[in-house]
């Protein structure tokens, strides 16, 4: 990857038509919200959130499926400089956002163009009767108060495969693109990482992150702070 400096960075923003965001959990840290696949953070000394994340735990042990996933849940958390300059950008580019995040951030950022790869936690339903139940009577019980079922945030559990709406939209905003954003990722995840295959040989990609990440194609890379990178951008210049 070919290191370069902010001002690169802000104007290969500048000069691109149509872009397409692909962003992780570091785009959230700033809005106060924890890496939960990072074993190491506050989950260290309790069961595995690969198993308590798990579509046999939600089946075999509610309570505990319950209790975990409520931990995810930060719904005073507001976007940051990076969710609110990436839904001003789609403002003026052609931008699609695809993120790892389950946090809704983005959606709270009000971004039109958005596919939640993994989910989002805001989305909930019953798993007995199907209809859709809001996060906040999910925070209060587990137990659709109309038919006693149990109800689920729309997030991709351990076991359950992506949707398959999710990786076509993904696909389609990948490939149409000529610049791509990688913000927040160490981009390890697959198949989320997969995606940068399906980029034509044209696209322009830039990698805004504290650590390099691994691509086998040509990149530009700002070793920067992704918010103060975002809160430089000037929209009006764009
Ligand atoms: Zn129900």
């Amino acid at each position: 990857m070919q290191t370069i400096d902010e001002t690169k960075a802000h104007i290969l923003i500048k000069q691109a038509e149509q872009i397409t965001f692909l962003t992780g959990a570091g785009v959230s840290t700033a809005s106060g919200i924890p890496d939960y696949r990072s074993l190491s953070g506050i989950y260290h000394g309790i069961e595995r959130p690969e198993y308590l994340l798990s579509q046999t735990c939600m089946r075999e042990e509610p309570e505990k499926f319950y209790s975990f996933v409520q931990t995810l849940y930060h719904p005073d958390a507001k976007p940051n400089s990076i969710h609110l300059k990436i839904a001003n950008i789609a403002k003026i580019k052609n931008t699609w956002v695809i993120s790892q995040n389950i946090d809704g951030l983005h959606a709270k950022a009000k971004t039109q163009q958005l596919v939640n790869f993994h989910g989002d936690l805001y989305d909930c339903y019953c798993r007995k009767c199907g209809q859709a139940v809001s996060a906040e009577a999910y925070l209060v019980s587990d137990h659709h108060e109309q038919c006693g079922g149990q109800i689920r945030p729309n997030i991709v559990l351990y076991e359950e495969g992506l949707d398959e709406q999710a990786i076509t939209m993904s696909i389609e905003a990948v490939a149409k693109t000529d610049l791509i954003v990688i913000v927040g990722t160490s981009f390890q995840v697959h198949p989320f990482c997969d995606l940068i295959h399906y980029a034509k040989a044209t696209a322009t990609v830039l990698v805004i992150n504290q650590t390099p990440i691994h691509l086998n194609r040509e990149a530009y890379f700002l070793k920067e702070d992704a918010v103060k990178v975002f809160e430089n951008i000037v929209t009006e210049e764009l």
